[in-house]
């Protein structure tokens, strides 16, 4: 039977943590990241079809700076505008830097970035009172914190971290993804065998009026959860989650902490429901893969990118399967 695997990028993928982020560093962080992914394209059939998704966290935040400080001068964009203006940007960079890597593999298989819509619900949870739960651009001082909120009345700035001197940040609505609004067009490609880069950052967020249209919105959807909607929409039967860590661990911080090797689904859903993995991290990346395999998907990966091909191959990363 045809693999269709669906890869998601974390964020070490395009940007290490303790880089600026420039242009430079981005190209070379993709490149590696491409190679990657160019020799899991080495290893697949013919009629095997693959789909990319990837964060967009610390470029959109380099990005919200920018509109801050040039405010005065040109006109700063909302948050979803700034989601678009990431998902070109990435894409770009991984589209050029595949398709090289591709080239010298004497590969040619077409790949394509698209800017991509994701509909969630104005009912979420997330957009009532102070129930946003995804912080976003710098850290403020408590003062700071103020200030912000004096401008925008309408911001949710919380204290996100117990103490130090900057410990408040604005945080955003993470409403759960419902559906790619792109996803008739995505699935076209795909089966026409494009390597279809999309759902880039979890995708822009847009919600629908009663008369059917559609309007984006100050909100950020995790990428893993998004990328799970892609998958259903292109029928993958691999989800491959690439991240910073090798494998998802029990008691994570604690004495007893254990790396996941080879699982089950009802494994999975124990120690997820044991709150095992962290919200906003790992927790979503599990309950993706869980939701992918109550969804149909064969196998489920969370793995370290450096580890890729290994993983792909069974050798590597925290695996979930149903039985
Ligand atoms: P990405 O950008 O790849 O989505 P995240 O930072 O969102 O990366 O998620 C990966 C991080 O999840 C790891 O670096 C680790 O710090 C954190 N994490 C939280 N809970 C766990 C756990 N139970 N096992 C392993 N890592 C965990
Ligand atoms: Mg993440």
């Amino acid at each position: 039977m045809a693999r269709v695997i669906l890869i998601a990028l974390g964020g070490n993928a395009i940007k290490q943590a303790d880089e600026k982020g420039t242009s430079e560093e981005q190209f070379r962080n993709c490149w590696k990241t491409t190679k990657h992914i160019s020799e899991i394209i080495k290893n697949l059939d013919k009629e095997d079809r693959l789909v990319i998704t990837h964060g967009n966290g610390p470029q959109v935040g380099n990005l919200m700076v920018q509109q801050k400080l040039a405010e005065g001068i040109v006109p700063a964009h909302p948050m979803d505008v700034v989601g678009a203006m990431t998902q070109g940007q990435i894409g770009y960079m991984l589209q050029q830097t595949l398709r090289n890597h591709l080239k010298k593999l004497d590969l040619n298989v077409p790949v394509c970035a698209i800017v991509n819509q994701v509909l969630v619900d104005k009912n979420d949870p997330e957009f009532f009172g102070d129930k946003a739960s995804k912080p976003v651009g710098n850290f403020l001082t408590e003062e700071e914190a103020k200030e912000m909120k004096k401008n925008n009345p309408d911001y949710i700035i919380k204290k996100v971290k117990p103490n130090g001197e900057r410990c408040w940040r604005r945080t955003v609505p993470s409403p759960d993804p419902i559906s790619n609004l792109e996803a008739e067009v995505i699935k076209k490609l795909v089966d026409a065998g494009v390597v279809v880069i999309a759902s880039g950052g979890g995708g822009i967020p847009v919600l629908e009026d009663e008369e059917g249209n559609y309007q984006g919105i100050e909100a950020v959807i995790d990428k893993d959860l998004a990328g799970e909607r892609l998958a259903e929409i292109v029928g993958a039967n691999i989800f491959l989650i690439l991240t910073d860590v090798e494998k998802a661990k029990i008691n994570y911080g604690h004495p007893k902490e254990k790396a996941l090797g080879k699982i089950t689904f009802e494994e999975a859903k124990q120690y997820f429901e044991e709150g095992h993995f962290l919200a906003g991290s790992m927790g979503p990346k599990v309950k993706a893969c869980l939701r992918f395999l109550e969804n149909g998907g064969k196998r489920a990966i969370i793995a370290s990118l450096d580890k890729a091909l290994e993983a792909f191959k069974g050798d590597s990363g925290t695996i979930i399967e149903k039985d």
